[in-house]
């Protein structure tokens, strides 16, 4: 790809690899955690442990890093053209599907009297969206339909009784 790439291109791809980042940091630590405890159960000498477990952590944080953003720039990828990161949302469309009254008890306490359990009802709201988002490829300017479910809580209520 030798054209220069579009405001909008560079934003996505600037966003695509932050994420990335983030995500390989997350496996860094994790696998340096992790791997340095089982690879202390090995190597006893924290000298030879600690690169093994950092080099391990190198390792999937650079496997993350680049399937993330393989993953991130097809989902960006406009299908009609190819351009890497043109896609750009141009509009959402939220239609409320249904709304379930949910509700959760738990015991908070138990009295000091008698040991009867105190319980606190939750009840919410669960709203489930049907989106329909709108993007468009800012090099073709082709556009896209995605619809996606989503669900949202709302109207959260908190009540102790006994
Ligand atoms: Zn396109």
């Amino acid at each position: 790809m030798t054209e220069e790439l579009s405001k909008a291109q560079r934003w996505g791809q600037f966003k695509a690899r932050f994420w990335s980042v983030i995500g390989s940091l997350l496996a860094f630590c994790f696998v340096f955690i992790l791997g340095g405890i089982v690879v202390m159960r090995f190597v006893t000498d924290p000298n030879l442990s600690v690169p093994l477990a950092a080099i391990l952590a190198i390792f999937s944080a650079t496997v993350v890093y680049v399937l993330s953003m393989k993953k991130k720039s097809r989902y960006a990828t406009c299908p009609s053209c190819s351009a890497p990161f043109s896609m750009v949302l141009v509009d959402r469309d939220e239609q409320l599907i249904t709304a379930v009254p949910r509700q959760t008890v738990r015991v908070v306490s138990h009295s000091a009297k008698d040991g009867t359990p105190q319980y606190q009802h939750d009840t919410w709201v669960a709203e489930f969206y049907r989106v329909t988002d709108t993007v468009e490829c800012d090099q073709c300017g082709e556009k896209f339909e995605r619809k996606y479910n989503k669900e949202y809580g709302s109207g959260a209520t908190s009540s102790t009784d006994w």
